[in-house]
């Protein structure tokens, strides 16, 4: 029998991963990407140069046989490292111990593995090729290279992983409303640099951690690459009384600012002013699709179904489950695709709008409350909890990084326990008076066991990985 023919509009993380799934499920793939190809050239400047992969990104990479690849090209992050005002830091974990930890990859070393591993598995990629239109019904495709040369051509399967500005999204809204609805957050991102430093420790500061400088209605954070180099960005309104990206219009100004705001960080980014000046504001929002899907005909994946803003760092994450999700139930489906699109949206959906909420809860944690004394009770409280009662109490924190259980029930679960924690510390003050037999009481009075775990110990893969690391131990 042929080969299916499946399209894919765009070739970034989630669609170079799709790629290479589909193809090697025997489907006939081919890519057009906007850009050139990742391994050719540098990604733009001030785009999100690393990105955090947590647990489920890596399930979708150990199924696709790249994590060991990954792997190499990550540095581990065990926790947040929040910086004071007065120059203190210190580490948050993010999990029990260094089998729960997230990982900084390169966004353009990891986009490149995925292309090469899509043509390995007989995927074709056509880069250079934008979408510009799209005739629904015949499904035949408009697309310009990069000198304007227009090409025509004839899809199969549709499917738009052009991101959060899809091309293919409009087209088909065009043919059938996906009820679509953008909610800017009225804040932006600047991407800088602090460069390898120079001597025995290639990294100017704590390698194995996401650094973090809340200031309350604005932060700054930064993810370390494997070179040493750290990638800084700065979070801040858009526009507004001072500071916002209106307010600090230029390098000059923004210097200023930093040197008073981020004082122990500014001294470690000798190309400041270059970085500012020379990098777009990128603006964040989330976007919400009533349909994800017509018909048979195309369906959308990645952020091109459901943007994000990157507060909880699982908007790849995220789309590495959908292209898994997605290649399964095609390769299953025989010939209804339609019916293959519909249980993906309906698989997919209520998750990605979990995770949208969550996202958004987790800016307002870490910009204004990692150093409030009531949410450092409550994390005190979940550490408790966590070892009093594993099989009722993972904190939301926990699932959604180093599971793999539904980001819905996830979300759901966090706020039933969150209002278990908020009883008790009303009921006894601080953490430590709690007694543990009423904690576990009020669990098990509360909620049902957890939904059976995927086991949270340490990943063979990772294991070998940490070994590393050694050197950085405290
Ligand atoms: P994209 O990565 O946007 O890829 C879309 C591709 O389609 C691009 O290659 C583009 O060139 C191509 N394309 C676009 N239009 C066309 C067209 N008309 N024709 C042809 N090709 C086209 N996620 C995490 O999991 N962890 C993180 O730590 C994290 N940090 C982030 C930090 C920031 C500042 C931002 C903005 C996002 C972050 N994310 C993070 C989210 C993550 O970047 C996205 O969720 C992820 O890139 C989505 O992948 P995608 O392939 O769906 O879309």
């Amino acid at each position: 029998m042929a080969r299916q023919a499946v399209t894919l509009i765009g070739g970034g993380l989630v669609g170079a991963l799709l790629a290479q799934l589909l193809a090697t499920h025997g489907f006939s793939v081919t890519v057009f990407e906007k850009r050139s190809d990742p391994r050719r050239l540098n990604f733009a400047r001030g785009r999100a140069i690393n990105l955090a992969i947590a647990e489920r990104g890596w399930q979708a990479l150990r199924t696709a046989g790249l994590a060991q690849r990954a792997l190499r090209m990550s540095v581990m992050m065990r926790g947040r490292m929040v910086h004071g005002r007065d120059g203190t830091g210190s580490l948050q974990r993010y999990g029990l111990d260094d089998s729960e930890v997230i990982w900084s990859i390169s966004r353009s070393g990891l986009n490149a593995l995925l292309v090469d591993a899509a043509e390995e598995a007989g995927a074709t990629f056509h880069f250079g090729q934008t979408l510009v239109s799209t005739d629904m019904d015949t499904r035949s495709l408009s697309l310009m290279d990069r000198e304007d040369v227009p090409r025509e051509c004839e899809a199969g399967l549709l499917i738009g992983a052009d991101g959060a500005g899809s091309a293919l999204r409009a087209a088909m809204d065009l043919y059938q409303p996906l009820g679509i609805r953008v909610e800017p957050l009225g804040h932006g991102y600047k991407e800088l640099e602090i460069p390898p430093a120079t001597g025995r420790n290639r990294f100017a500061i704590e390698p194995n951690a996401l650094h973090i400088w809340p200031r309350g209605g604005y932060m700054s954070i930064a993810t370390p690459n494997i070179n040493g180099s750290f990638n800084v960005t700065l979070f801040l309104p858009l526009h507004g009384t001072y500071p916002s990206f209106d307010t600090l219009r230029d390098a000059a100004t923004a210097s200023a600012f930093f040197a008073r705001e981020f004082p122990e960080l500014f001294p470690l980014m000798p190309c400041f002013a270059d970085d500012f000046d020379g990098h777009p504001v990128g603006k964040l929002a989330t976007l919400y699709l009533d349909r994800w899907h017509i018909d048979g005909r195309a369906v959308l994946v990645g952020d091109a179904a459901h943007a994000i803003a990157p507060f909880h760092g699982q908007g790849m994450n995220c789309g590495f489950q959908d292209a898994v999700a997605l290649a399964d139930l095609l390769a299953g489906c025989g010939r209804d695709t339609a019916g293959a699109f519909a249980q993906f949206q309906q698989v997919r959906k209520p998750n990605a709008d979990a995770i949208a909420a969550m996202t958004l809860e987790n800016y307002v944690e870490m910009r204004d409350s990692v150093a409030d004394p009531h949410y450092l009770a409550k994390l005190e409280l979940e550490a408790l909890l966590t070892q009093w009662a594993p099989e009722y109490f993972m904190s939301r924190y926990r699932m959604v990084t180093f599971t793999a259980l539904p980001y819905a029930y996830a979300y759901a679960r966090g706020r039933a326990q969150n209002e278990v924690i908020e009883q008790l510390l009303r009921d006894f003050g601080r953490p430590g008076d709690v007694p543990q037999n009423v904690a576990i009481a009020s669990l098990q009075q509360a909620l049902p066991p957890l939904q059976s775990v995927e086991d949270p110990a340490i990943h063979p893969m990772h294991a070998a990985a940490l070994s590393r690391f050694a050197f950085f131990e405290a």
